[in-house]
């Protein structure tokens, strides 16, 4: 369901609560066999207390205690994560990832937000605060625009659904022959737009695309050769209908620009959950808190 964030924390947790208990009751399940419920959410967070620090794109939300809110008000347990680890949880708990002991998950949204959730040695990587993976914060382009972090050209800032649309938009004023010029003069090109014409083979459109791909590309390099992992699996909104362009053109760039490319092959992937990975993730987060016990407490 949509959630309605300019009504702050409290709106939300409301529309939370009761849509958790309409599942429940159109399930017609004993709710005593229910596990638990799985939240994922942007960071910065705290995994283990359940507690949602000020992610840049949510408003009034400050140091929200979610967890304890939450199950004081279902009465099931309540496991809070990151959204891009929650993804990574999902992919390997549904096998798309299940083969591979070290993996990341670049997980893309709608506008401006990326991460990456990380699977080191067969299970999940969080950090020291359970903040590992702010993949979105690599820096790209150091004379950039700013980022919500303080620094400037970090790659969600460069790379996302917005900025892709407001490059259309600049090369459609030396560019005559697009498609998109019809949209464009509306004012009201969306991401869909550009998108829709990059798969129908128009040029300008296809080109943003790969160079915003390849950008994602280069971010993805700093990341395989920091971590060693053997696949990269790329999902969430953004990539819907076009995530065959974001993986070949994310491969090529490893495949040319890779420490020790000769001697290892590192294979990206699109996810196989599609795009609702995270809320996928967020229920596997509950299984996974439960049934993988070597981790519980984690
Ligand atoms: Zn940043």
């Amino acid at each position: 369901m949509p959630t309605q964030q300019e009504h702050g924390p409290q709106h939300i947790i409301d529309q939370l609560v009761e849509a958790t208990q309409a599942i429940v009751d159109a399930a017609s399940i004993d709710p005593a066999l229910l596990l638990g419920i799985g939240i994922a959410a942007p960071g910065p967070l705290d995994h283990i207390e359940g507690i949602i620090y000020e992610p840049p794109n949510m408003t009034d939300w400050k140091e929200v205690p979610l967890k304890a809110l939450v199950a004081a008000r279902v009465g099931y347990p309540v496991v809070v994560d990151n959204d891009a680890t929650a993804a990574a949880v999902g992919e390997h708990w549904s096998g798309g990832a299940k083969a591979a002991p070290n993996f990341a998950f670049v997980y893309i949204g709608q506008g401006v937000g990326m991460g990456a959730g990380l699977f080191i040695d067969n299970r999940v990587y969080r950090g020291s605060t359970t903040n590992a993976g702010e993949f979105g914060h690599i820096n790209v382009d150091p004379a950039g625009p700013p980022c919500s972090c303080g620094g400037n050209g970090c790659l969600e800032v460069v790379c996302n659904t917005n900025a892709l649309v407001a490059a259309v938009y600049r090369e459609l004023e030396t560019t005559h022959t697009s498609s998109l010029k019809a949209y464009a003069a509306t004012g009201q090109m969306t991401y869909k737009d550009v998108y829709r014409a990059a798969l129908l083979g128009d040029e300008l459109a296809l080109r943003c695309v790969q160079q915003m791909a390849r950008t994602l590309g280069r971010a993805v390099v700093s990341m395989v050769n920091l971590l060693d992992v053997e696949l990269v699996v790329l999902g969430g909104k953004a990539l819907r209908e076009i995530g065959l362009i974001y993986q070949q053109e994310v491969q090529q760039v490893l495949n040319n620009t890779m420490v020790a490319r000769k001697r290892r092959r590192v294979h990206v992937a699109l996810s196989q959950v599609g795009e609702d990975a995270a809320a996928v993730g967020a229920a596997a987060l509950v299984l996974y808190e439960f049934y993988t016990p070597q981790l519980l407490g984690l």
